[in-house]
């Protein structure tokens, strides 16, 4: 077997005495797509802190390609390929949709005419493929704060593939989305795929079907339970952890 791109073993974090993980083992392969979810308060966005380094976690290892990333700085990680779009999607509202594109393209301050250029053409084709198919390559010039809030999505995404990382982690990107957006950006992820390790956080259940994707479900901080869409559904655990929650 191939080494995974991502592997945690037995990861804990412990805020002063309050555990938001625990030992939590999750392994990825390159190019897989991941759904996760778990009810409010689950460890999602706790689990992507680990992994791009904004949180340490008090016990356990997490692997990039077979070496510990633990201890090393969020820029380190995310230059070592980890790109992470947050829930809130992180756009200069003041400046151009393609100005946004540079600066994320162009870790250096060297101008983006250069930098652009240096990008490898595969990144650079998925760019102006992703900015056609959600229908933003009309708005280069327009200004990101004037986007509607799917628009703003797909730029903070298009922002991600832009840096050209191996794997992709994406915290509820469909929330406030219309439902034609969400089904449009469905589509966009599961071309991501292959390509890149695809990590999706969302509560959106008819989106995590359309992905079609493997899901892991967390609950308190622990691996609940790791299967099919359908399959984690009908599992009385699931179905538990989930009654009285109106998500
Ligand atoms: P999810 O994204 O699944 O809703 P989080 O990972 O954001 O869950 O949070 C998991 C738990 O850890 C929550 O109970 C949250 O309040 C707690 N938590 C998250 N970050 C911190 C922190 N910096 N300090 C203390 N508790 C935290
Ligand atoms: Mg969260």
């Amino acid at each position: 077997m191939s080494t995974p791109i991502l592997e945690l073993n037995d990861v804990s974090v412990d805020f002063d005495g309050f555990f938001a993980l625990t030992d939590l083992s999750i392994s990825l392969e390159h190019g897989e797509l991941r759904s996760i979810i778990g009810p409010n308060g689950a460890g999602k966005t706790t689990f992507l802190d680990v992994i791009t380094g904004k949180v340490k976690p008090t016990k356990g290892s997490v692997s990039l390609r077979g070496s510990s990333i633990i201890g090393l700085s969020e820029q380190k990680i995310s230059r070592l390929g980890v790109g992470r779009k947050f829930q809130t999607p992180r756009v200069f509202e003041n400046l151009s949709v393609s100005r946004n594109l540079e600066l994320a393209a162009s870790p250096s301050k060297m101008p983006f005419s250069l930098m652009f250029e240096k990008l490898n053409n595969t990144a650079k084709d998925e760019v102006y493929r992703l900015m056609d198919y959600v229908g933003l390559a009309p708005y280069a010039k327009v200004l990101a704060g004037s986007l509607s809030h799917g628009q703003k999505q797909w730029l903070a995404i298009s922002m991600l593939v832009a840096q050209s990382p191996d794997i992709i982690l994406l915290d509820e990107p469909v929330a406030g989305l219309t439902d034609e957006e969400t089904n449009k950006t469905a589509e966009l992820i599961k071309s991501l795929a292959g390509e890149h390790t695809v990590v999706v956080i969302e509560h959106d259940m008819e989106f995590i079907r359309d992905l079609a994707a493997p899901v892991t479900v967390l609950h308190q901080g622990q691996l609940l339970t790791e299967g099919s869409l359908d399959d984690v559904k009908s599992d009385p655990k699931v179905i538990e952890v989930y009654l009285g929650q109106s998500e």
